[in-house]
C-alpha cells in the first residue's frame, strides 16, 4: 500500500539490517568476493561506542565502554582486517574510506592512531578521501591532529541544535558552548571537509529556533550540512512519547531546504547540502555500483549479490552481548547474517539509491547496466508520485520534483520490493 505520509523511513540504505537473515550455510568471504570487481572499494570502518545515547538513535552503538573494551574491538579489527585481505586477495585497492559509528572520536588519540594503522593495512587507504564522525564532547585538538596527519578529509560533526534547551529536548544534552569549540578546533587544525548535522522537529522547535541555528552553523562557512528530521522511532527513547509532527517537519523541511538555497548552497538530497565551490574531499560513495568492505560488528559489506554483516540489535544489553561476542572471535573467513540480491533486487537498489538523488536516475546507464527501461520496471510504484506531480522525466533522466524530494521518506519505502517488506516485518526487534 502507498501512503504519502511524509515521514515513514530514512532509506539511507536498501536493503535495510532488519530485512538480513543468519545466511545458511555460511559462504566463506573468498566465494562472496571472488567475482566482484576490487579495484575502486569503499572501506568503512565502524566504531561501536559513544560516550552518551541520544534520544533519537538507532544505530548500533553504546555507551560508556572501558579501554579494556576498546582496546579488544581494535584486537579484533586487526584479526578481522587479516581474514578480509586474505578473501581478497592480492588485486584489491580502495578508492575511499569512511570511520563511523557511534562516534570514533571515542576513541583516544593513540586508538585513532592504531585504527589508521589498521586501515592502512588496505591497500590505498590514506590515498583517497577519508571521512571521519565525530561529537562535539570528543573532537579534542588530540584526536584531531591524528585524524589530520592521516589524512582526513571530511570531518562531520552531529549539533543537532545550536539552542540548548533543544538539545535537551532530543536528548542530545550538550552547550553551544562546547559545540562551538569543537568547531573553533576543527577549523583550527583544518580539514577540506566539514559537514554539520542538525535536526528539525524537536519538540518546542519553531521556524525561528530553527534559522537561529542554521545561521549557528551557517557562520562556520560548512562545505556540508545534513538536516534530519527527528523521527518517532520505537526502539529509542524519544518513540515512547509517539507525536504527529508531519506538519511540523515539512514546513521546517522547507523552510531550511529554502535558506540553504538562498545561501548558495546546492541540494544534493532530502538532506544533504552542500557548498558547490566547497572543496571536495567528501566520501561520496556510489552505492549503486561500488563494493563496500565493512570492519567491525556494526558494519555492512556490499557486493553486487550479497549484503553481509553481524548480528543487528538496539536494544542496549543485545548490543553489548553482539560487541562482547566479536571482541573474542578469532574466525573472520564467513559472512554470517546478509541479504542476497538477485536481478530484481540489484534493479530495484540501482534505482531508489538514485531516484533519492537531486540528480536522479540517469535511464541510459540504468538500460546499460540492466537491460530494461527504469519507467517500465516501476511503473506500478511510481504512479502514485507521478499523478501527484512529483516525477520529472525527461530524455535522459527521472528525478524527483522538489515537492517529490520532500516526500523521499515516502517514495523510498514505497519502493521495497514485497521481500524486504515482509522481512523487515518479521524482524524480531533485540
Ligand atoms: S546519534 Fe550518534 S552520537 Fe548519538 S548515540 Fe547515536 S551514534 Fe552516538
Amino acid at each position: 500500500m502507498t501512503t504519502t505520509a511524509p515521514y515513514q523511513a530514512y532509506v539511507y540504505a536498501y536493503p535495510h539490517k532488519t530485512a538480513y537473515r543468519p545466511l545458511e550455510p555460511e559462504p566463506s568471504l573468498q566465494k562472496v568476493w571472488t567475482a566482484e570487481p576490487s579495484d575502486s572499494l569503499f572501506l568503512y570502518m565502524h566504531v561501536p561506542f559513544c560516550e552518551m545515547r541520544c534520544g533519537f538513535c538507532n544505530l548500533f552503538t553504546r555507551t560508556g565502554a572501558p579501554e579494556e573494551l576498546t582496546g579488544a574491538y581494535l584486537d579484533a579489527l586487526d584479526r578481522q582486517a587479516t581474514a578480509v585481505l586474505d578473501a581478497l586477495g592480492g588485486g584489491a585497492s580502495f578508492a575511499t574510506a569512511a570511520f563511523g559509528g557511534g562516534t570514533p572520536t571515542y576513541f583516544t588519540a593513540a586508538e585513532l592512531e592504531r585504527l589508521c594503522d589498521i586501515a592502512g593495512r588496505f591497500p590505498g587507504f590514506g590515498k583517497g578521501p577519508l571521512g571521519v564522525e565525530t561529537s562535539p564532547a570528543t573532537a579534542t585538538t588530540d584526536r584531531l591532529t591524528v585524524l589530520a596527519e592521516r589524512g582526513t578529509t571530511r570531518v562531520s560533526i552531529g549539533v543537532q541544535s545550536f539552542i540548548d534547551e533543544e538539545a535537551r529536548a532530543a536528548v542530545r544534552p550538550q552547550k553551544r558552548a562546547e559545540v562551538e569549540a569543537a568547531l573553533d578546533r576543527i577549523r583550527a587544525v583544518g580539514f577540506p571537509t566539514l559537514n554539520i548535522d542538525l535536526i528539525y522537529g524537536i519538540d518546542g522547535q519553531t521556524p525561528a529556533t530553527w534559522l537561529h541555528s542554521l545561521n549557528a552553523a551557517l557562520e562556520w562557512r560548512p562545505e556540508e550540512l545534513y538536516l534530519y528530521p527527528l523521527y518517532v522511532r520505537p526502539l529509542t527513547g524519544l518513540g515512547r512519547r509517539a507525536q504527529d509532527w508531519d506538519d511540523q517537519r515539512l514546513a521546517l523541511y522547507r523552510l531550511g531546504r529554502d535558506h540553504l538555497l538562498s545561501e548558495g548552497y546546492e541540494q544534493v538530497s532530502m538532506r544533504m547540502f552542500r557548498r558547490p565551490e566547497g572543496v571536495t574531499g567528501g566520501t561520496e560513495y556510489c552505492c549503486q555500483t561500488d563494493g563496500m568492505v565493512g570492519l567491525g560488528c556494526g558494519a555492512r559489506s556490499y557486493t553486487a549479490g550479497l549484503h553481509y554483516s553481524f548480528e543487528y540489535a538496539v536494544e542496549q544489553r543485545h548490543v553489548r552481548s553482539i560487541i562482547d561476542d566479536y571482541v573474542r572471535e578469532d574466525d573472520f573467513a564467513t559472512a554470517r547474517v546478509g541479504f542476497e540480491l538477485d536481478a530484481g533486487e540489484q534493479r530495484r537498489r540501482h534505482f531508489l539509491q538514485s531516484l533519492l538523488q537531486t540528480s536522479g536516475l540517469d535511464r541510459s546507464s540504468y538500460r546499460t547496466r540492466f537491460g530494461t527501461e527504469p519507467c517500465d520496471d516501476f511503473s506500478v510504484e511510481l504512479a502514485p508520485f507521478d499523478d501527484l506531480g512529483w516525477l520529472e522525466t525527461t530524455e535522459t533522466t527521472l528525478r524527483l520534483t522538489p515537492e517529490g524530494l520532500a516526500h523521499s521518506d515516502a517514495i523510498g519505502p514505497a519502493l521495497f520490493s514485497r521481500r524486504v517488506r515482509e522481512s523487515m516485518a518479521s524482524y524480531k526487534a533485540r
